[in-house]
């Protein structure tokens, strides 16, 4: 049987714009959160079961939003636009933004607090000024760079901070 156009991605997502730092193992294979890795994976490969999934590829369904939202029920609509979900995205904002502040607390120059901890309140949200591609990718484990977050960095401003804590992925991850 021929592969299907329908398991090609709809949101192109070009790599090398985010960062390449590798994850922490834990939360992908011990915590769970390990949960969030299998669905990062069905977004990468549009393998996730939302209406414009189904619709595009079963034709048996709608491609709208269960939710009552005129909107295609796009992976990205449900992760990062649909109001359904919106307490669920600012909780977990507000929480990767106090686990950021805790995590920088005495260990970077301001400048570079500042950044990361702006940058950690917009994870979950469309954010040209963050997102290379100017809409949030989070759900699919992409992260901006450091570089596009704080641009250039000295190792005086990074301080005290282990170097396992230097790039956003562990941070986003803890
Ligand atoms: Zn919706």
């Amino acid at each position: 049987m021929r592969r299907g156009t329908s398991f090609v991605q709809r949101e192109r997502l070009t790599v090398a714009l985010y960062d390449s730092h590798r994850l922490p193992d834990f939360p992908y294979t011990r915590a769970s959160s390990s949960f969030s890795a299998v669905v990062q994976l069905y977004a990468q490969s549009s393998q996730l079961d939302t209406a414009e999934v189904r619709h595009r590829r079963f034709r048996d369904t709608p491609p709208w939003c269960h939710f009552g939202c005129d909107a295609f029920e796009s992976v990205h609509h449900i992760f990062a636009r649909c109001p359904a979900f919106f307490a669920i995205r600012r909780a977990h904002s507000m929480q990767l933004c106090d686990e950021t502040s805790s995590l920088l607390e005495g260990g970077v120059a301001d400048r570079v607090r500042k950044a990361l901890e702006g940058a950690a309140q917009r994870v979950f949200f469309d954010d040209a000024g963050l997102w290379p591609q100017y809409q949030t990718r989070f759900y699919v484990g992409v992260l901006p760079t450091l570089a596009r977050i704080v641009g250039n960095i000295s190792e005086t401003e990074v301080g005290v901070l282990p170097p396992q804590s230097h790039d956003m992925g562990n941070i986003a991850s803890s």
